[in-house]
């Protein structure tokens, strides 16, 4: 059986789009696509005028440089949440098909397959959330063709041991794809921990990775989807023909350049120091209640009064993200970690709070955040 079988049969089947960049080899002068012969003003040689390559060369070999992958196990979209999307719209019939997650999880892959009229199946994660593989295979129906892992996890900023991700595509080899979405895998203590490597054992295993956290591109929109070559070749089929912009690959090339990498890589190392120490400096703080273990740049906090601490926080200008609205985090916040300055200026603003409260236990007067 292939991975392939698994798809929509009729993705499988369609004839793709085939635009006039992919049609074109060779020649000097370009009348194929009714673009525009001038470039626009401030082009500055990029070549806007023209339509950008589908799957740029240059990107695709940095990336694969850089992600230890072929080529051809390499798809670039518009951020991992184009490669989210369309594996979706690739694996799940519309009202029969369904993928699977674990809450409290990120919300891109729910809405895919909302959007895709695909069902959810949940999974919560355990009190302590870690993933329990056991449980997720006995979830896995057939329906199921998508089971989504996200390591470390957004919110709650744990990573899945690579065993139970290997455990996982096992036990799915020829009933679902496993989809493991690595967008903060840069932060973790233990350096590469990609899984990204396995993809070559396992034809059923995905990877997401994105420019968007650690090379700081969220604003280039630059996701990677590494996979068996099958699959990404199906995928080329439903992408849209030219999903990347020329200053945004311009502005990818230069992240990953020699430079690029060593300011990235400076920056990675700023964010596991502040982690340790807003870790530490939060657990110390009385309104705090739990700070979760985080391999990723940002700090799942449970407070006695979150809803308290974020209007305090917000009306020093701080916006952290509210995360109450998931499950077992009813009382925490999500607080990304920024410059040691700004988080100074969180960790002062919190002092206040805790300086201003009655006793210590922790618990402020009341009307004292608003
Ligand atoms: C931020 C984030 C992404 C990145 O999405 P892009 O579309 O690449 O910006 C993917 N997955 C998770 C879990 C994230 O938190």
């Amino acid at each position: 059986m292939s991975v392939l079988d698994l798809a929509r049969p009729e993705i499988r089947a369609m004839q793709p789009y085939s635009s006039a960049r992919m049609e074109a080899s060779g020649g000097q002068v370009f009348l194929n696509a009714n673009e525009s012969a001038w470039p626009p003003v401030g082009d500055d040689g990029l070549g806007c005028n023209r339509y950008p390559e589908p799957q740029p060369a240059a990107l695709v070999e940095a990336l694969a440089t850089l992600y230890g992958v072929r080529r051809e196990q390499l798809l670039v979209g518009r951020g991992s949440d184009e490669a989210i999307d369309l594996l979706v719209r690739a694996f799940c019939r519309a009202g029969e098909d369904a993928i699977l997650i674990q809450p409290p999880t990120f919300g891109m892959y729910a809405v895919c397959a909302r959007i895709q009229n695909a069902g959810v199946s949940e999974v919560a994660l355990q009190a302590d959330f870690t993933l329990d593989v056991d449980t997720i295979l006995a979830a896995v129906t057939p329906a199921v063709k998508l089971v989504f892992i996200c390591t470390p996890n957004n919110p709650t900023g744990q990573l899945v041991p690579r065993a139970s991700v290997e455990q996982l595509a096992q036990a799915l080899a020829d009933r679902a794809l496993l989809v493991v979405d690595e967008a903060y895998v840069e932060f973790t203590d233990a350096g590469e921990a990609s899984v990204a490597d396995l993809i070559d054992r396992y034809d059923n295993l995905a990877v997401l990775r994105t420019l968007s956290k650690a090379w700081a591109l969220a604003g280039a929109r630059i996701g990677t989807l590494l996979a068996n070559a099958e699959v990404i070749a199906l995928l080329k089929r439903i992408m849209p023909p030219y999903p990347l912009p020329l200053p945004c690959v311009e502005a990818a090339l230069i992240a990953l350049s020699g430079w690029g990498q060593v300011n990235a890589r400076n920056h990675v190392a700023i964010v596991r120091n502040q982690r340790a120490r807003m870790q530490e400096a939060l657990r110390q703080l009385p309104g705090v209640r739990e700070v979760l273990p985080s391999q990723a740049n940002f700090l799942a906090v449970r407070f006695v009064d979150a809803a308290a601490v974020y209007q305090q926080l917000l009306g020093a200008g701080i916006v952290v993200r509210d995360v109450r609205r998931y499950p077992n985090l009813g009382d925490a916040l999500r607080i990304t970690i920024g410059t040691p300055d700004e988080n100074d200026r969180v960790l002062n603003e919190l002092k206040k709070a805790a300086m201003s409260s009655r006793g210590v236990t922790g618990k402020p007067a009341s009307g004292e955040y608003a």
